[in-house]
């Protein structure tokens, strides 16, 4: 499931490939993905306009197309993009393709369609309705520890709020509990702020480095949970059997005697 790390690699996919060429058309194959917009809408305001920067927070992805037009992208479960030159054929599970001049396009791939685009005019107020927290990688230390600091609860499923945090998914947040050496059920409020500062500093290195790697499981550190996380996975610090518990609703994978709760 595409989190912020792997958002962040879409934008800059995207920047790199398909800003500033003429839209000459939008083919909606499957409009199931489109949220508050007709595949009809969608291709005229669309049309004929370019791709001129793009913005992430948290999950999402926006691409501005006018003064006052942007494109929302959200990846759900399987959403990714792929950049078709000339003849290429577009992937099966391409449910919307922006196509180019000379046959270049941009596919929105999603095989299982908890994806959403949409059309939005104000990018400040989606943010605002949706109520989403400061983006994991733009919150300064003493926002992020008077968040965390405050509310009741597991950290885990602290880290998992996107109306506190947002971009922060299930993998992602064992991965940063696993650095801090936290247990993932510990209670928020009795993190002291030695604490705090030790989960905000593991948040910014394990986004940043898996961004750095493209998010590329198989050039992630083995050092890391993320590529023992499972059945039979074993501890890559202390080399014990991981352990598995649903915390915030979903699965969590650590280990339990690096992982210690306070
Ligand atoms: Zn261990």
């Amino acid at each position: 499931m595409p989190e912020l790390p792997e958002v962040e690699t879409f934008k800059r996919y995207v920047d790199s490939t398909s800003l500033h060429q003429r839209i000459t058309n939008v083919d909606v194959r499957d409009a199931y993905v489109l949220k508050r917009v007709s595949a009809r809408e969608l291709v005229r305001r669309l049309k004929r306009r370019r791709f001129e920067n793009s913005h992430r927070h948290g999950k999402h992805l926006f691409v501005r197309a006018g003064s006052k037009l942007w494109l929302r992208l959200h990846f759900g479960m399987t959403g990714s993009l792929e950049y078709l030159k000339h003849d290429k054929i577009a992937p099966k599970a391409a449910r919307v393709i922006f196509r180019f001049t000379d046959n270049c396009r941009l596919a929105f791939d999603d095989q299982r369609k908890f994806g959403e685009i949409e059309l939005i005019e104000d990018l400040d107020e989606f943010l605002q309705t949706r109520g989403l927290g400061p983006d994991a990688l733009e919150i300064s230390l003493s926002h992020f520890k008077a968040i965390i600091g405050k509310h009741r609860g597991a950290v885990k499923a602290i880290l998992l709020n996107q109306q506190l945090i947002a971009g922060i998914g299930n993998l992602y947040a064992d991965e940063i509990l696993f650095r801090a050496c936290m247990h993932p059920a510990t209670e928020a409020v009795r993190l002291n702020d030695k604490d705090l500062t030790g989960l905000f500093r593991a948040m910014r290195h394990v986004l940043e480095k898996a961004i750095a790697l493209k998010t590329d499981f198989n050039r992630l550190p083995k050092s890391w949970l993320l590529t023992h996380r499972g059945k039979r996975g074993r501890c890559p610090r202390c080399g014990r059997a991981l352990k598995s518990a649903t915390i915030g609703g979903r699965t969590s994978w650590f280990c339990a005697h690096c992982q210690k709760r306070r």
